[in-house]
């Protein structure tokens, strides 16, 4: 990977949206695996109970030892959750459900929104040599989701392209600013990026310039259409750039990922 990319902090991108079932899971899997693909190191992190994002990228239920939840909770290091991936530069921080009650559990401790952020900054996260860490958020505004806000420099937010999209999305930058206020004051909208994007149907593209209208550059150029080989790929286990490579889904992450990468370049070399 080239320099501006390599420092030696990793970025840290929060992918939220408190509405289930937009593509967070799914765009968390297939850009960390296109980020890879490109040579970068990355970490994914999963956050969310379901645990979606560790079935999706091979890691059975069994194998979990280790999870997200004692990461956060326990006195684990990275390297005993860390897991590693079928590609060598991709790893990852299991989830199981376990975590669901960590929302509850984290209420009583005094760093209760800092213990991802903590955990994230150990001083053995260095020999990783990471680039990128992406945290699969769950579809709340909770604690977990508040925590990745405050252990990421930026939020990615997947927009499904349907109805009502819009809606909801000012009480998450809501909670961005919230946390910019209180803990983390950096904090960046990485951007907006149209999900299940369908060309022939009105309402994606009324979405898609409702979207553009009101928030600018904020949305990627990038949009990822509704394919079913990505929908098919998490049941393979598999990113869909290993299930099927040419499909217009891998095509759409490798954009994404070259146009985040390209941001960033830009940002580093100013
Ligand atoms: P979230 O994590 O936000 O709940 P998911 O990533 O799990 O959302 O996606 C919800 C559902 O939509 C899943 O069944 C997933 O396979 C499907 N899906 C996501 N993106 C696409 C796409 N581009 N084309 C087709 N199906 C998709
Ligand atoms: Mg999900």
């Amino acid at each position: 990977m080239s320099d501006p990319i390599r420092g030696n902090t990793p970025k840290i991108i929060a992918i939220a949206n408190q509405k289930g079932g937009v593509g967070k899971t799914t765009t968390t899997i297939n850009l960390a695996s296109a980020l890879a693909e490109k040579g970068a190191r990355i970490l994914v992190v999963d956050l969310d109970p379901q645990g979606n994002a560790s079935t999706g990228l091979g890691v059975d239920p069994e194998d979990r030892g280790f999870t997200t939840y004692d990461l956060l909770v326990g006195d684990v290091s990275l390297e005993e959750v860390i897991l590693p991936t079928e590609s060598s530069d991709l790893f990852i921080v299991p989830a199981t459900v376990d975590l669901s009650s960590a929302d509850i559990e984290l209420m009583a401790t005094e760093k209760r929104s800092f213990l991802l952020h903590d955990a994230l900054r150990q001083p053995d996260m260095d020999r990783y040599e990471l680039d990128y860490i992406l945290i699969d958020c769950p579809p709340s505004l909770n604690l977990l989701t508040v925590n990745a806000m405050v252990a990421a420099h930026s939020v990615l937010i997947p927009l499904q392209s349907e109805f009502f999209a819009l809606e909801g999305l000012s009480q998450l930058m809501l909670s961005v600013r919230e946390v910019r206020q209180t803990a983390n004051p950096n904090l960046r909208i990485e951007g907006v990026v149209l999900t299940m994007f369908d060309a022939r149907n009105n309402l994606s593209q009324q979405v898609e310039e409702d979207a553009r209208d009101n928030l600018g550059d904020l949305v990627f150029q990038t949009k990822i259409p509704r394919n079913v080989r990505v929908s098919e790929a998490p049941s393979f286990a598999q990113s869909v750039l290993q299930y099927d490579p040419q499909s217009k889904g891998a095509m759409a992450y490798r954009d994404l990922a070259q146009e985040l990468l390209q941001k960033h370049m830009m940002v580093a070399a100013q």
